[in-house]
């Protein structure tokens, strides 16, 4: 039997349906699987009128979606925020898609991984209330398989709370690229990568680098904008990005960089409150994505980099939210709403990702010194 490893929170995780501050059920693309289409071209949802299922259905970049209405939310959701197809039909009857969101789940030769994708709001709650992340029986500890071994590396860096994350992120990406370019992966090397005195000899060179905060800040806005553009141009998530995208526009013709630089020093300090969260974000992320079934090491560093710019999109994002909203403090909501919008921007498939960093990259491993220059240093 293969063994299961799942967050030790994950069978604790319900959706909030009607109560839900940040539905699924709009402004997305909800795939309809063949057998869901089969199912639906003979369920009628008023039976006096010819109001089949597959009615619903639009084919979009290739693949069949449930059509969305004017406003860009699914048909099937009512005035009460309830699912009209659960309510008509029953569990049965909804694609897979909506029967298995926000879960994920990994099937291995050996194993089955289980996780939950931070695109839904309460998924971030269930990141939120964890000291730290831990995965079944501590499981992650025991793989043979070189790349899990570099995965559970990558993970305890993470969870070092005598690393700042930006810190954490650049060392993982350094070790990464060095296993990368020997061409085979060693346990004795990753093993290397577990000696104290080597960890430290690698958080000491960082310390001693330079980092200009403003080439971080313009190359933030820069990606922020891109990765912006076409959800722009669809009027997707338009009331979370439209405000931070006009003045992300603006700053990317001109700051004072007096100004900027006192705001960024307050908001690091407010931002650095949700340091926990967002380590256990980028712990979920690195488990859920940066090793699926199909991976080699090559995939492994650049789903890192995919994880670092989300990381460091988010964190802009939510800076220009906070320098709009003029408020000292951080609220919660708002970082939890920023954590969402941009999980569900930038949560393509792989292919897409990589096709995405060859695009805009010219080539898809980047030098450590971009994956630096993007994460900047705190302070
Ligand atoms: S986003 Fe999460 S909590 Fe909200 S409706 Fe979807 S699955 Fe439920």
């Amino acid at each position: 039997m293969k063994k299961e490893i799942k967050t030790d929170y994950y069978d604790t995780f319900m959706c909030t349906a009607d109560k839900c501050p940040f539905t699924c059920c709009q402004e997305w693309n909800i795939a309809v699987d063949d057998d869901t289409y089969k199912k639906w071209k003979h369920l009628n949802l008023s039976k006096q009128n010819n109001d089949y299922l597959d009615q619903y259905i639009k084919q979009k970049d290739g693949s069949r979606v449930i059509a969305l209405n004017e406003q860009k939310q699914c048909p099937f959701l009512n005035e009460q925020k309830l699912c009209n197809l659960v309510l008509n039909f029953g569990d049965e009857v909804l694609s897979e898609t909506c029967a298995s969101f926000p879960r994920q789940i990994h099937e291995f030769a050996d194993r089955k991984e289980y996780s939950l994708v931070s695109c839904c709001p309460e998924v971030v709650d269930l990141m939120n209330q964890q000291d730290k992340i831990c995965f079944t029986n501590n499981m992650l500890d025991m793989d043979e398989d070189p790349l899990f071994q570099i995965r559970a590396m990558m993970i305890s860096i993470m969870q070092d709370q005598r690393f700042s994350i930006s810190k954490s992120v650049m060392m993982i990406y350094y070790i990464l690229l060095d296993i990368y370019q020997k061409k085979s992966v060693v346990k004795k090397e990753i093993d290397e990568y577990k000696d104290e005195a080597v960890l430290k000899e690698l958080s000491d060179a960082i310390d001693n680098m330079q980092f200009n905060r403003f080439d971080t800040f313009e190359e933030n806005n820069e990606l922020f904008l891109d990765m912006a553009e076409n959800y722009r141009k669809q009027e997707i998530y338009t009331s979370y990005l439209e405000p931070v995208a006009v003045l992300a526009e603006s700053l990317s013709h001109d700051y004072d960089e007096h100004n900027i630089t006192i705001q960024l020093q307050k908001f690091e300090k407010q931002f650095s409150s949700y340091e926990n969260l967002f380590r256990n974000y980028i712990v979920l992320d690195i488990f859920t994505n940066s090793l699926i079934p199909e991976s080699d090491l090559k995939s492994m560093v650049a789903m890192f980099q995919w994880i670092a710019m989300e990381y460091t999109i988010m964190r802009h994002t939510i800076f220009l939210n906070w320098l709009l909203d003029q408020q000292e403090e951080l609220s919660y909501k708002t970082v939890r709403n920023y954590i969402v919008v941009i999980s569900r921007m930038m949560g393509y498939d792989q292919e897409d990702i990589f096709e995405y960093l060859e695009k805009s990259f010219e080539k898809l491993i980047w030098e450590w010194g971009y994956l630096a220059l993007l994460i900047g240093m705190e302070g």
